[in-house]
């Protein structure tokens, strides 16, 4: 039996006929039996370029329909779809495309000269831009294509992506991601979040990320719901879709921008059922001021490229500020001794270990990392810190790899950042490890303040002193106006610890 995610997402297609399936702020419409027979055009098309199952296609393009109907007719020639951060640069494409070797690049139309000569230069047979319609592109060369209504059959374990992480750690890996891997996933959050035909969800997220692509778009194809599309994040048309709309997934910086907007009003969302936060930390206190402003209680959950989502806050049951729910049906969630691996007592705080039909099968070409990271006994090491309670609840403690230890202790950022965000003064932290003379590593904080405050290093340093360890202080407090973040609103810490490098350098 063929288990290409496609043939789900087919029956729910055909069944739905004219109802919408993507809807665009400019206007543009498809509906599902429209999805369905361009899927099929753009499928011909593919083979005709010479993409076979088991082929890469790259694709970096603008948020549109019609890279979605590109997603679907490559699932269904059994290619494994490769989508490219739209702020990559023909560098970083030249790597990704050496790495992937795909049959095919798809790219934007301003972009097709730079992306030819990238192209030959890493020996990628073929180039294509996407278009829309008419303008010699795929999208054109679908127009002109007989439909094929064939799906290539595929086993579960069968390659039906390769997503490259975010990089916030270092350089992007790829994670493969199977037909199984998404498919079950997919039907996990319709059951959790209740997703059916009626829902509309309001899509603002990017399309070559995990959140907006499998999460948000896998959903809705499984459900037979309808996508509100929006290029990006805008606070104006996100506060006239809200009223049109039944569910939001959003990543954190939407929610603070939000609650930032006399606009938000509990009348405003009474017709949404559902609002969601995840790819980055949401704080308690974005969570209980939205539930104070609207009604509605943001349901935050967990997830990464390589496992698609973990845990959930419960629809029904009771969401916790500051935690990411339990884990989702057939998940399990360990949390271990980060050096020596070893489980830890319910409440203490270790590396988490994932395992499931959602995990990956390893990162493209890098058996060495796979194997660091993936265990014989099918447990991903996430990199992340958490900790669970004792009704199972986790929470996110911060990554493994931002953990300071400083002169042999261990402080975890978050816990530093929470009491400095406390302060009047603040709006936001981040608190990083800077290599140090004695103490090997020590703690410091970038922070914002927030606009017209007086506030000074020493302010800071003292407002911790009763509420701190003293080992966990910062020894050095900078300000900033803003801290530096990637599209999904994750902090890049990166940045700051390069920026900050050297302070402690003896002489
Ligand atoms: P790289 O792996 O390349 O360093 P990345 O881990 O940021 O980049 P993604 O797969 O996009 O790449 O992000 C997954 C990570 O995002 C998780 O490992 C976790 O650290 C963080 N994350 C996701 N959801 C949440 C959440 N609700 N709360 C806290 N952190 C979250
Ligand atoms: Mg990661």
């Amino acid at each position: 039996m063929s288990h290409n995610l496609f043939e789900s997402f087919a029956e729910r297609m055909a069944a739905r006929g004219d109802a919408d399936f993507i809807v665009t702020r400019d206007g543009r419409r498809y509906s599902y039996a429209q999805a369905l027979e361009a899927s099929a055009r753009l499928a011909s098309t593919l083979t005709s370029l010479g993409v076979e199952r088991g082929d890469r296609v790259a694709v970096q393009v603008d948020k549109s329909p019609e890279a979605i109907l590109l997603y679907l007719a490559c699932l269904r020639i059994g290619g494994a779809y490769l989508p490219l951060n739209t702020g990559y640069t023909s560098t970083e494409i030249a790597y990704f495309l050496g790495d992937a070797e795909p049959a095919l690049f798809v790219c934007r139309p301003n972009a097709a000269d730079e992306a030819e000569r990238v192209a030959a230069e890493t020996g990628c047979p073929r180039v294509v831009t996407l278009g829309t319609e008419g303008d010699g592109s795929l999208m054109e060369m679908a127009e002109q294509a007989e439909p094929s209504d064939a799906i290539e059959a595929r086993a579960e374990n069968d390659l039906a992506a390769i997503l490259y992480t975010s990089g916030t750690t270092g350089r992007s890996k790829g994670a493969m991601l199977t037909h199984g891997n998404l498919a079950s996933n997919a039907q996990a959050l319709v059951d959790a979040w209740r997703f059916d035909a009626n829902d509309r969800l309001i899509h603002a997220l990017p399309i070559f990320h995990t959140h907006g692509l499998f999460v948000a778009c896998n959903v809705v194809l499984m459900a037979g719901a309808a996508m509100l599309f929006m290029p990006k994040f805008d606070i104006d048309a996100i506060l006239e879709e809200i009223p049109r709309g039944t569910a939001l997934m959003g990543v954190p910086t939407y929610y603070t921008r939000l609650l930032a907007d006399e606009r938000l009003t509990p009348d405003l969302a009474r017709h949404m059922r559902l609002f969601t936060s995840g790819s980055a930390p949401l704080t308690a206190e974005t969570h209980t001021e939205f539930e104070r402003r609207t009604g509605h209680a943001i349901l935050e959950r967990y997830g990464m490229t390589e496992t698609s989502m973990n845990t959930s806050n419960p629809y029904d049951g009771k969401r916790i500020a500051g935690t990411v729910g339990l884990p989702l049906p057939g998940v399990e969630i360990h949390v271990v001794d980060r050096e020596t691996g070893a489980a830890l007592p319910t409440g203490e705080t270790g590396m988490l270990k994932v395992r499931g039909p959602n995990v990956f099968i390893g990162y493209w070409r890098m058996p060495d990392k796979t194997a660091e990271e993936l265990g014989e006994d099918g447990f991903f090491i996430t990199g992340d810190l958490a900790k669970i309670d004792e009704h199972g609840y986790v929470q996110i403690v911060g990554r493994d790899k931002d953990l300071v230890i400083s002169g042999g202790y261990n402080v975890y950022p978050k816990e530093v950042e929470q009491e400095i965000d406390a302060m009047d003064a603040v709006v936001e932290s981040a608190v990083i490890g800077v290599p140090h003379p004695d103490l090997g590593e020590c703690v410091t904080a970038v922070v914002v303040p927030q606009s017209g405050a007086a506030i000074d290093e020493q302010q800071v340093i003292d407002a911790l002193t009763d509420r701190l360890a003293r080992y966990k202080q910062p020894k050095r407090v900078f300000f900033v106006d803003e801290l530096p973040r990637n599209t999904m609103g994750k902090v890049q810490k990166n940045q700051l610890r390069e920026r900050f490098n050297a302070i402690y350098r003896k002489g």
